[in-house]
This record gives C-alpha cells, sequence and structure tokens, in this order.
C-alpha cells in the first residue's frame, strides 16, 4: 500500500500496463459490425472507382470532335457504353462508365439541346468530371487499421469493396456492482437516511457507452461475505469488474478486505479531485476496479481510468482523449494540490464557464457540463486564460 498519493498519469500507466485485448476474434455480419472493434486491419480487394466515371449529370465526349456533337448513346449508372464513334457525344449519368473513346465529361448545365444535337458551350479540359479508376482506394491498400472502434462511416467504407463480414474483438464482459446498506431504488420508499443509487444509473449508462456485455449484479450489502461472495461469481462471469464505494477505509468499506481475500488488490490514494481512493485488482483472470462512491467521484474516476482501461481490454489501439485548448471565463483562484477535473460548459462567447460549485457531492454539475477542464496541480486559473478541456465528446464514446 502506497502512503502518499499517486499521480494520475502513473496510476493509468500501471492499470494499463496489465491490460490487455480480449483474446477471442469473432466473425461478424458487415452489416452488424458497428461499434465492434475490428481485430485486423482492412485491405480492399479491389480499385475503387473499380472503373473511369462520370462525376456529373451530362455528356461524355472526345474534344478533339468540337463543340457540337451527335448524341449516340445513352449511358445510365449500372449500364456500359459503347465506343465512342467520331463526332458524337454520349449523354452520361452520374457513375456511369466512361464509354472507350470519351476524354472528357461535360456537365449538362454547359450544353445546349436540339433535337440529338448537342451544343458545348465551352471547350472541355481533358479528363473533366471524369473520376478515375482506382482514384479512391488502390487494390490491396489498407482501408480499416485493427484496434478501430468501427463507426458507421467504416461499415460503409468496408461494404463498398464487397466486404461482407468484419474481424473483431468479442464483446467485453463488464460487471457492475454497488456497495452502501443505504442505497435503495427509484420507486422504493426512501427511510431517513436512505438514498437513491443513482451510481447504477451512471455506470450501466456508461458500460452501454462502451459497448459492453454488461452484467448488473446489484446493490450488495455491506457485509465481507455478501461482497465476497458476489465478486467470486462476477469475477467468474465477467472480464472486468467495477465497484462503486466501499473503498474508502471506512467500518463498512469491504470492497477491499473481499477483493483482497479473493484475488489480489492494489490499493491507491490518488492525486486527483474529485475522486481520491481507487482500487485495482484482479480475482482470477478478471481485472477489478472499485470506484469511490461518490457520485461525481465514480463518474469521473470512471470516464479517467476505467473508460481506457476497457477500451485497452477491448482491443482498441487509439484511447488517450483529445484535450481542446480553451479560454477559461473564469477564475479559478484557489486550485487544489491535486489534479482538478472540473466541471465546465461553453458560453455563448466561445469560452468555459465552471459550475458554481465544484463540490463533489452534487451530481447536478455532471449534467449541466459539456465536459471537464483538466486543471494541473496548484495551478490559479486567471479569466482568459487558456485551459485543457476534455469534452465529454471526447469522453464519453
Ligand atoms: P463510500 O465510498 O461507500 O464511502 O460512499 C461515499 C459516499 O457516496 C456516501 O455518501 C455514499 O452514501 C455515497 N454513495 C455510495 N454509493 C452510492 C451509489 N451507488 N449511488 C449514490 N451515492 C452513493
Ligand atoms: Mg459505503
Amino acid at each position: 500500500m502506497n502512503q502518499g498519493l499517486l499521480s494520475v498519469d502513473e496510476a493509468l500507466a500501471r492499470m494499463l500496463a496489465s491490460a490487455h485485448p480480449v483474446r477471442e476474434i469473432e466473425e461478424v455480419p458487415t452489416l452488424e459490425a458497428t461499434h465492434r472493434v475490428l481485430a485486423r486491419a482492412q485491405r480492399s480487394t479491389m480499385d475503387v472507382p473499380p472503373m473511369d466515371n462520370s462525376a456529373m449529370d451530362g455528356y461524355a465526349v472526345r474534344i478533339a470532335d468540337g463543340l457540337k456533337l451527335r448524341v449516340a448513346q445513352k449511358i445510365m449508372a449500372g449500364a456500359v457504353g459503347r465506343a465512342l464513334e467520331p463526332g458524337t457525344a454520349a449523354r452520361i449519368f452520374t457513375g456511369a462508365p466512361i464509354p472507350p473513346g470519351a476524354d472528357a465529361v461535360v456537365m449538362q448545365e454547359h450544353t445546349t439541346l436540339a433535337k440529338d444535337q448537342v451544343q458545348l458551350n465551352r471547350t472541355p479540359e481533358p479528363g473533366q468530371w471524369i473520376r478515375r479508376v482506382a482514384s479512391d482506394i488502390a487494390h490491396g491498400a489498407e482501408i480499416l487499421p485493427a484496434g478501430k472502434r468501427l463507426l458507421p462511416q467504416d461499415t460503409g467504407l468496408a461494404a463498398s469493396v464487397g466486404i461482407r463480414t468484419l474481424p473483431v474483438y468479442r464483446r467485453l464482459r463488464l460487471g457492475l456492482f454497488f456497495t452502501g446498506d443505504e442505497l435503495v431504488m427509484p420507486g422504493e420508499p426512501l427511510a431517513p437516511g436512505r438514498i437513491y443509487n443513482s451510481n447504477r444509473f451512471t455506470l450501466r449508462g456508461l458500460a452501454e457507452v462502451f459497448h459492453c456485455e454488461l452484467k448488473d449484479y446489484g446493490i450488495v450489502p455491506d457485509s465481507l461475505d455478501a461482497t465476497r461472495a458476489v465478486l467470486r461469481l462476477a469475477a467468474a462471469e465477467c472480464d472486468v469488474v467495477v465497484t462503486s464505494g466501499g473503498v474508502s477505509v471506512g467500518e463498512a468499506d469491504y470492497v477491499k478486505p473481499a477483493v483482497e481475500a479473493e484475488g489480489k488488490l492494489l490499493m491507491w490514494r490518488i492525486a486527483m479531485k474529485p475522486g481520491r481512493p481507487l482500487a485495482f485488482g484482479n480475482v482470477g483472470e478478471s481485472f477489478f476496479i472499485g470506484l469511490p462512491g461518490n457520485p461525481v467521484s465514480s463518474f469521473v474516476t470512471f470516464l479517467v481510468f476505467v473508460r481506457p482501461f476497457l477500451l485497452k481490454a477491448q482491443g482498441m489501439t487509439d484511447i488517450a482523449p483529445h484535450a481542446i485548448a480553451a479560454r477559461a471565463d473564469f477564475d479559478w483562484p484557489e486550485p487544489d494540490a491535486r489534479r482538478e477535473f472540473l466541471r465546465a460548459k461553453w458560453n455563448g462567447q466561445g469560452g468555459l464557464e465552471l459550475y458554481p460549485t465544484q463540490d463533489s457531492a452534487v451530481l447536478t454539475s455532471t449534467a449541466w457540463a459539456h465536459g471537464l477542464v483538466d486543471n494541473p496541480p496548484g495551478h490559479a486559473v486567471r479569466r482568459g486564460e487558456m485551459v485543457q478541456f476534455l469534452p465529454y465528446s471526447e469522453l464519453c464514446w
């Protein structure tokens, strides 16, 4: 056990050092592969476009034949034309193959048609409005790297070169449970001293955002036996088990002794605010991450630590969020000695404002915010200075 505080980067580096992608790879239909993580780089099986084709609705012409031409054929997308006879043009539509002999396409807006004669209003440039074979993708070129979470445009790209199935990592099984005798679910009576289990909603939502296969073991009473039992079950069924609460050193904090009894545990006090205690370890093959019970802390520590861990375990390679330098339209004169993640929001002037209270018990701040200002230890922010902003759009996908 580390007596001092551990920096966020150091703790994250230690966690990521033991994270490895799930071993099983499955072949899924490309139609169902969005959000999955690609396990092997994909190469194009063909040239794109597969042949020279028209980028416009208009006329395919041979420039040397002049400006007045007889329209001798019509080529729709999906059809194939004949070679251009001298003095003729082909009526052609976007995507249709360029007929042999043509060296330019003239868009219809730049022509005048009288019966079967087309008059070109100006001399075309060689190659104009022709999409050349392989100009987008050459046969054999890499189109998607391994370790990428597939977005809709990625599966579209794979489909555009005829790839029908894709090798992806098996979905990560994430187990969640929530410790605390004080917790009740919305809809149940809220006896004095009880609180609603809001973390269950936040963490389940995050499990969905990160496309995990979720197993929710619900509320676990504050007892060593109960905690050990659910931990054993969750570890047997899941790749990663994440819990909320019970990692402080209070009398009712049984997560630490439970993980120590069932597996191995590292307890860290992280130099960050919100969210000081963090537990990391393993029970058998399964990884364990224990988050603080405090709702803001558990949300922020999930984004800072659990997110990259899950992404790496899912097989993703590019996992660091990209911070944006943004103007602080606020003062933060009394910073903490620890690195702070301040809940902030864009104002209408392109700057950031802080939620009025940064108290870590106030969950409203996380819902109000557009993201987190990543403020270095002990750094006082003065209005107008540039700060590092981690928008939710970087953290929550
Ligand atoms: P703990 O880490 O168990 O000491 O909890 C710290 C604080 O967070 C206490 O005030 C708890 O009541 C609160 N808390 C713990 N678990 C949850 C939860 N699942 N949802 C909302 N608040 C919680
Ligand atoms: Mg507790």
